[in-house]
Order: C-alpha cells, then structure tokens, then sequence
C-alpha cells in the first residue's frame, strides 16, 4: 500500500472518531446550516488566484471529498459587494455562487431559488480574487433546501432522487420546510442543508436535528362536501402535522386529528404533559 493511500486511511479513521453522531430516531435528520460560497471552475480558479494555483484545503465538509478552502473572494452587485466568501473544493465544471436572500439584497440581485448545479437563467455577478476578477452573466443562486442520502436511507425513509419532502423542527421558533429537496447518491451522508437566513428564522444551528415528514399527504382541500360531512369541523386539527407548538397553542382539552396527520413525539410528550387528549377520528 503507497504512503498516500496510508495516509488517506488514517485520516478518514481519525474523521469517523471525531464525528459524534447524535442518536438519532428513524425519522430524524441532522441539520447543517450553509454559509454564502464560491465553487469555481478550473479556468475561473486560474483567473482570479492565478495559473495552476490549487485551492488550500481549510477543513472538511461533512459531505465525502468537498472542503472549505483557505481563499476567500469578493462578491459584487450593482448595489454593493460581500468580502471573504469562503471558495469550496474540489473545483467543478461550472462556476457557482450560493447566498441567501438577505446577501442577494445586498449584492442588489434577484436570484432564483434553484438545486445546485441549475444555474441556467440565474443571477450575475462579479467575483474578485487577488489576481483577477470575472464577471459571470449568470451562476448566482439562492440554494434549495435539500437533503442528502446514500440509497440506503431513501430506501428507509422511503423516498426518492428528486422528491421533495417536509421537515420540521423542534427548536424554540418551531417552523417547517415546505418544499425540501431530496438527493440520493452512494456518497452521500445523511444531512440537510439550509442557508443562513432559513436556519434565522427557525433558531437553527447546526447539528440539530429535523423531523421529516412524507411527501404526498396533502391536506384535504376544503370543500362544501367535507364541510357537510364533518359536523364539528372547527375542533378538528386538519394541518399535515401536529407539532408541539399546536398542542401548546390548542384550547382544546381533546385534540382531534385525521388518520393523515401527522403527530411528532414532542406533540405527544407535550399533550402528555398538558394533560390534554389527541384523539385520532376516522373521517
Ligand atoms: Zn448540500
């Protein structure tokens, strides 16, 4: 075995060791908040930081293989710039830079909220390194919050490459991520990803963990017929999701919910708690 594959080893051993991975329950999902960043092609890393230049590994990202460089750039819009964005590794096909919307206001931009990678249409911007800069007429995206998987979890979880789910959250500003994107590849690790402003306004750090609930249990659209059917429509909790916060916020000493909704273990333990009954009705 050559020094370098050693090497590798070791260090990969040395990485599982300082993972502490949370117990997790089987719907559960660690959460990891993504700051504003740079992927740069190999032509575009040779314009900004010069010919043949190699990116400086800083540390490594949770998911195989990627890492924060030591370089950082600056972003600029017509209505202002943002210094020290970290730069990623490995360098890719396309050049790509992902803020959040706060940063887009900044910059003066309208980004698209688009996958990584679909960058057709998307926002410009100029990035400035110390040997140069490029201005590039599209590439500037507001990242959609997704989730990562080996093929093992999505066959646990039971969904697939490209489907978007729910996730909610437990925090002390409970909120739930509508439209989550799922991403199923072998190197994968299990991990959800948000940017800055959506781990703000759910008091998310990362490392918490999110609950994640299936996609295609839409909520009964409201009808005359199913207004008619349910006599006591208004004491029925008719959301996807039962949370903590609902308990808590119920008048109700008996919550009733549908057979489809969904009721997290906080919910449970909180009802518990409180004193109050959640009552599953058939209809
Ligand atoms: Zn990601």
């Amino acid at each position: 075995m050559d020094p370098q594959s050693i090497q590798s080893i070791v260090e990969e051993v040395l990485q599982q060791l300082g993972q502490k991975q949370p117990t997790l329950q089987p719907n559960q999902i660690p959460i990891a908040v993504s700051g504003r960043h740079v992927h740069l092609s190999e032509q575009h890393l040779a314009v900004l930081f010069g010919e043949s230049y190699a990116l400086k590994k800083k540390n490594d990202l949770s998911q195989p293989n990627q890492f924060a460089a030591e370089e950082t750039v600056i972003l600029s819009g017509p209505r202002g710039t943002i210094e020290r964005v970290r730069v990623l590794g490995p360098s890719r096909n396309l050049t790509q830079v992902e803020v959040s919307q706060t940063d887009a206001f900044k910059l003066g931009v309208k980004p698209p909220i688009r996958q990584s990678g679909d960058i057709k249409g998307s926002s410009p911007v100029t990035i400035i390194g110390p040997k140069g800069s490029v201005y590039l007429t599209e590439g500037l995206i507001i990242a959609q919050a997704h989730i990562h998987m080996s093929p093992d979890d999505a066959d646990r979880f039971q969904v697939k490459d490209g489907q978007y789910v729910q996730v909610t959250t437990g925090t002390e500003r409970p909120i739930t991520f509508g439209r989550v994107l799922i991403r199923v590849s072998p190197s994968y690790r299990l991990e959800m990803h948000i940017d800055t402003d959506e781990a703000n306004a759910g008091f998310i750090r990362t490392g918490q963990i999110g609950e994640l609930i299936i996609a295609g249990q839409a909520a009964p659209s409201p009808s005359p017929v199913m207004v008619q059917e349910v006599k006591h429509a208004s004491t029925v909790f008719e959301g996807k999701l039962l949370t903590q916060h609902d308990v808590q916020q119920s008048a109700e000493s008996v919550i009733q919910v549908r057979k489809s909704t969904i009721v997290t273990p906080l919910a449970k333990d909180t009802a518990r708690d409180l004193s109050k009954k959640i009552e599953v009705i058939d209809k």
